[in-house]
């Protein structure tokens, strides 16, 4: 039997890691959950798995959904304190960090230092704190275990080969469902629009994020950190079909892949019950009528995310903390309807082009940096 925390436990990964747990209940104890505002899902969480500890971000909330479990042993807590208390709980063995945004750097790094295993969803902690979040890591001997898709199925390839004998990565992408668009066409994108994704159903932010190629630009940076490569070592490669979930080739030129149909709970019970495999129920690949696999290369020029995350990891120290919090804020105004869709990726290049560089920062200086980005967007552009 596992204890398990989810940070994020009504969202779309959260979810979907509670469904996991169903499929295993012999296997799985959740003990600690924690989210944002909802807490209708929260109340129906706690009712049904039972957990030592809730967290809800909202103060006001927390106070409403204590009222309503009055009747159960259930701790509710709020705020930055709350989260921290979800995923260092002491009967805790492994945290889901399925929160979005940068709020997750500082609870999954108190976990680290509680000795928990990680099951990463967040990429954001790590393309923002990768530099203290792995020598955190090693330090504390904890499995970091990813959870997004195509760093799983990296994570998969390199299942009993030697790190030194990779020769790049090759991470796949979607594309998206603007692949093929040129700026004038992007220029007239709607929310709606942005919204659906061909393949994989997410939250709104990683969906805004996955058409943008900014998703992409994220996920480059968290591979440099989970599997310590040069960013010369990753390349981009659209596959539209999201049957290739990523590649590695290595020194002799074999390249290992992973496929699979889109489904989220095969990377999140990958982590969970690394190094094993358990059955997963689902639609299979037909590779008879699957019949192709097409190839593209990314088009940085209607799709500029991609290369400012390039640029921004290359620079490395606080840049992508701009680039990650310059883009949180520019989907929140495009999700708002306050920018167009094509300013997503020119408000990243502003706040990065104003930024001076921090090459080393810790944890109070990313998160300074991070509230300095959002109010050099806040003044040129009104929520
Ligand atoms: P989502 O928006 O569906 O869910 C986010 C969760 O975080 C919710 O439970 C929400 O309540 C919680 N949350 C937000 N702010 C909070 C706060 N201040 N305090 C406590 N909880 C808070 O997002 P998602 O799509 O599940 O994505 C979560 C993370 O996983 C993101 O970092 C995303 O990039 C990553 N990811 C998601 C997918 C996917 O398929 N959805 C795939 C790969 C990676
Ligand atoms: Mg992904």
């Amino acid at each position: 039997m596992k204890n398990i925390s989810i940070l994020g436990s009504t969202g779309s990964i959260g979810t979907q890691t509670l469904q996991v747990v169903d499929q295993y209940p012999d296997q799985f104890c959740v003990k600690a959950i924690a989210a944002g505002s909802n807490i209708d899902a929260l109340e129906k969480q706690i009712l049904k798995y039972k957990p030592e500890v809730v967290a809800v971000w909202q103060e006001e909330k927390a106070k409403e959904l204590a009222l309503r479990v009055k009747h159960t042993s259930v701790k509710v807590l709020s705020g930055m304190d709350g989260l921290i208390a979800v995923t260092t709980l002491p009967s805790v063995q492994i945290v889901v960090t399925a929160i979005v945004g940068m709020i997750g750097i500082l609870p999954t790094m108190e976990a680290i230092r509680a000795g928990k295993d990680i099951a990463l969803a967040n990429k954001e902690t790590l393309v923002t704190a990768g530099h203290l979040i792995i020598p955190l890591v090693k330090e504390h001997h904890v499995a970091l275990l990813p959870v997004d898709s195509e760093h799983s199925a990296i994570f998969q390839c390199l299942h009993g080969e030697k790190k030194e004998q990779v020769d790049k990565i090759l991470l796949t992408a979607s594309g998206g469902p603007f692949r093929g668009k040129k700026r004038s066409e992007l220029e007239q994108i709607q929310v709606e629009d942005a919204l659906k994704h061909p393949n994989w159903s997410m939250g709104r932010k990683i969906t805004i994020d996955s058409s943008t190629m900014v998703n992409k630009g994220l996920e480059v940076m968290e591979a440099k950190w989970l599997f310590d490569v040069d960013y010369d070592q990753i390349q981009v490669v659209i596959q539209p079909q999201s049957v290739i979930h990523s590649m590695v080739q290595f020194q002799d030129g074999a390249v290992m892949a992973q496929l699979g149909t889109p489904d989220m709970k095969l990377p999140i019970q990958y982590a969970l019950f690394y190094p094993d495999r358990n059955p997963l129920e689902g639609e299979r690949l037909d590779f008879w009528k699957l019949k192709e696999i097409t190839f593209e290369k990314p088009d940085i020029e209607n799709f500029p995310g991609l290369s400012l995350a390039y640029r921004a990891g290359r620079l490395g120290g606080s840049m992508p903390t701009v680039f990650n919090a310059a883009n949180e804020r520019a989907v929140s105004l495009f999700l708002n309807r306050k920018i167009g869709y094509l300013e997503i990726p020119e408000i990243i290049a502003y706040v990065m082009g104003q930024h001076q560089l921090v090459p080393n920062p810790g944890i109070e200086e990313i998160l300074e940096i991070e509230q300095d980005t959002y109010e050099k967007i806040a003044a040129k552009w009104r929520d």
